[in-house]
């Protein structure tokens, strides 16, 4: 154990760490308190009068307008409900473009003239809010003299309780536009594009004889990596309270070489974290399932079942809010960072996305014969064309100074975005490229060789798990996601690319029906016709090697591998034209969009830079001058009693403290450079001249931290962040 003061009194802290009292009752019937503080369907069935309901029903499932007479009644009705809970306040909580989720509060109370007050929440109050929210990232969009923005309450997204020791707060899901209706958020679009894409996918559904279509929907399913690390550590760490990662961290001895960590036993103290976010979570509806393990060590996921893509994101930021707020009464930090630490596997959030209605069920279900599955196949080739159309989009949406860290670093998929079929599919498709498709491989029987055990099935498709983009069984899986991202601009996109797709499809069979073909020949013909046109989105194989590289390219797929390389999709022609077409951004809105994204990139990087600085300069530097110190000494007192001193240590430390101050000095002569630059210009800059130059120190410190004595070095280490818990 160490015996640096600052070291040691976090790693005591942690062994007197008690758990909280429990959150967790173990009286508690399970599932007893599930959806306890949502303002829900069933709620809102028995608290509204009929004709309210029906009203506030049909908006919610079929996407109808909302009636203007029924938000006086319906509000009043949840503020009824929200008081007899405790609430005081309401919020209209909303998704600016930080990716963040932030909230204006309010109270109920109402003054009268006389001196009193009353509790009140009328519908327009609901329906409608005005935060003073000029602060947040607008790309221009709203200048200063006019920077009204407006909050519009989401229907169809659950008014819910957050329950805080202060107080509990009636929390209303909105959508946050500008004074002249321009999207600030990620909630507007992607409601935008939800409707673009129902329209479409009715046509194809039309077509296929259906009947009483209801509104299409996609569905999302977010699984969430995150890792927690002891506040004691993270408290002595700048770099990862400012950051978010960490900056400088030799790496540990033992590695996650062995893999023993994933899907190993949850350890106890993290467990009690589980129980208690997931009891929270379960409070507020969301549907927390899954949870375990992941690769490195210190690292966890969970995974909440999927949802419609609107209500998903929104939980999706709830499960990171309550995360990050439980953690800490367990004296944990929950990191949502891309890369918190070099050398270890970073977080993903893998999106899990498919379309359909309670109605007319999942569309990307292949059943057991995908090759007689017209209507799956049409999805699918939707998906295919879309992809291969639009990838750079998709890159995009998920591009990010901390996702960059990531893509292509062989542990999450590059940034070249295709598609995994799985062999069944693939199967299929090319049948149907040669003709038609008469047949699908079937699912196998694994014989596991133990008589008791009943036989297992064995999918049709194999995983794989290098692929960006990959058919799993009924949905297809977004694996390039960053942890810290919304799930919402990469489902924007999602919906849109298909709206598009779907829009062709069904344009073709249409015209192909309407001159008299028969369908399923148009079926097979326009099918065809995607697989010649777009198969090369297709790629079954190793996603991480080097010659998909060299052949995507022959292919003609885009390899954006930062984000300022992918940050200029926002305004090619094709993307102004799609989201035009489909009414899901202006070009004012993708130009806004455009702007934030480098203001975001070159923030990060230089909040990073500043904080690199300054933690080389005055933690790392003088632990490593005194260290220096120390050896000189000895030399110089070993030389006066005579005796021959070995001087390589000191060489060595001098040396390196002599890089250390010049690469400090350096980096802060790269980022005085970067005033020269605007715009893309200046994010390429902090790419290209001020990562390398915060590189450059990290380098010249990690190996400062493998030879400086131990008592000296105050920075916790990555073996202890990782692995002390
Ligand atoms: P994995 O094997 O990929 O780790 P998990 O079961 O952990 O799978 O997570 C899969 C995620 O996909 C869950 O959120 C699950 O609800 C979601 N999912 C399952 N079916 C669908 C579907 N039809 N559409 C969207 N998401 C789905
Ligand atoms: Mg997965």
């Amino acid at each position: 154990m160490t015996s640096n003061p600052t070291r040691l009194g976090a790693i005591r802290n942690i062994e007197a760490n008690e758990a909280p009292a429990a959150f967790f009752d173990a009286d508690e019937k399970t599932g007893a308190i599930y959806g306890e503080n949502v303002f829900s369907l069933s709620v809102m069935q028995k608290r509204l009068p009929k004709s309210v309901f029906k009203s506030v029903f049909a908006t919610i499932q079929n996407g109808e307008k909302l009636d203007p007479a029924v938000a006086d009644i319906v509000a009043s009705a949840m503020k009824d409900w929200a008081m007899e809970r405790g609430v005081t306040h309401y919020a209209h909580v909303f998704y600016p473009l930080t990716g963040l989720t932030a909230e204006k509060h309010d109270s109920f109370m109402e003054p009268v003239g006389d001196g009193t007050a009353v509790w009140e929440f009328s519908g327009k109050t609901l329906v409608q809010g005005e935060p003073d929210a000029s602060s947040f990232p607008n790309g221009g969009i709203r200048a200063t003299f006019e920077a009204r923005g407006y909050t519009g309450w989401d229907v169809q997204s659950p008014a819910y309780i957050l329950e805080n020791p202060n107080g509990n707060t009636l929390c209303i899901p909105t959508i946050f536009v500008s004074m002249t209706g321009e999207a600030l958020d990620h909630k507007t679009p992607l409601l935008r594009s939800q409707n673009a894409m129902s329209e479409q996918a009715k046509r194809v559904l039309a077509l296929f004889g259906h009947e009483d279509i209801d509104n299409v929907v996609s569905y999302c399913g977010p699984e969430q990596e995150y890792f927690l690390v002891d506040t004691a550590f993270v408290n002595s760490r700048p770099d990862l309270l400012n950051a978010g990662r960490t900056l400088f961290g030799a790496k540990p001895p033992k590695g996650q070489e062995f893999d023993d960590h994933y899907f190993g036993a949850i350890p106890e103290r993290v467990l009690g974290f589980m129980h208690d976010t997931e009891r929270a979570l379960f409070k507020l509806g969301v549907p927390a399932k899954t949870r375990h393990n992941e690769v490195a060590p210190g690292q966890f996921e969970i995974a909440p079942v999927f949802e419609r893509a609107n209500l998903a994101s929104d939980h999706q930021q709830l499960i990171m809010s309550t995360f990050k707020s439980i953690a800490k009464t367990h004296g944990f930090q929950c990191l949502f960072h891309e890369k918190p630490f070099a050398g270890v596997n970073g977080s993903g959030k893998h999106v899990n996305f498919s379309f359909g209605n309670d109605n007319q069920g999942n569309f990307l279900n292949p059943g057991d014969n995908p090759h007689d599955n017209a209507q799956f196949l049409v999805f699918c080739a939707a998906v295919i064309r879309a992809v291969h159309l639009y990838g750079g989009l998709l890159r995009l949406s998920i591009a990010s100074a901390g996702n960059d860290h990531r893509l292509g670093a062989n542990e999450a998929p590059p940034a070249i975005i295709s598609i995994f079929l799985g062999d069944q599919l693939q199967d299929v498709f090319e049948q149907i490229a040669k003709g038609g498709a008469t047949s699908s491989k079937q699912k196998g029987v694994l014989s596991v060789g133990v008589d008791t055990l009943p036989d297992l099935t064995k999918d049709a498709g194999d995983r794989n798990r290098t692929s960006p983009m990959a058919f799993t069984g009924n949905r297809f899986e977004f694996r390039a996601a960053g942890s810290n991202q919304t799930v919402a601009a990469p489902m924007v996109v999602i919906n849109t690319i298909m709206a598009e797709a779907l829009d062709y499809l069904a344009t073709e069979l249409e015209a192909a029906v309407a001159t008299g073909t028969e369908f399923n020949d148009a079926v097979q013909a326009v099918l065809a016709k995607v697989v010649e046109q777009h198969g090369a989105v297709v790629f079954n194989g190793n996603g991480y090697s080097e010659e998909w590289h060299a052949e995507a390219e022959q292919r003609g797929l885009k390899n954006l591998r930062t984000t300022v390389d992918a940050l200029p999709e926002y305004q090619t022609p094709e993307a102004k034209k799609l989201f035009s077409t489909y009414g899901v951004f202006s070009e004012a809105e993708l130009d806004s969009r455009f702007e934030v994204g480098v203001e975001q990139y070159v923030m990060t990087i230089n909040v990073e830079a500043n904080l690199t600085e300054e933690i080389a300069r005055t933690t790392i530097l003088p632990a490593a001058v005194r260290y220096q110190t120390e050896l000189a000494t000895n030399v110089a007192s070993l030389k006066a009693a005579g005796v021959e001193a070995d001087t390589t240590d000191l060489l060595t430390v001098t040396d390196l403290v002599t890089t250390l101050r010049s690469s400090i000095a350096a980096l802060v002569a790269a980022q005085a450079g970067a005033g020269e630059h605007h715009g893309l210009e200046e994010a390429a800059y902090y790419r290209d001249a001020v990562l390398p130059a915060m590189l450059a120190v990290r380098e010249a410190a990690d190996a400062l931290e493998a030879v400086v004595a131990d008592d000296l070095w105050s920075l916790p280490t990555y073996q202890e962040m990782l692995f002390i818990r």
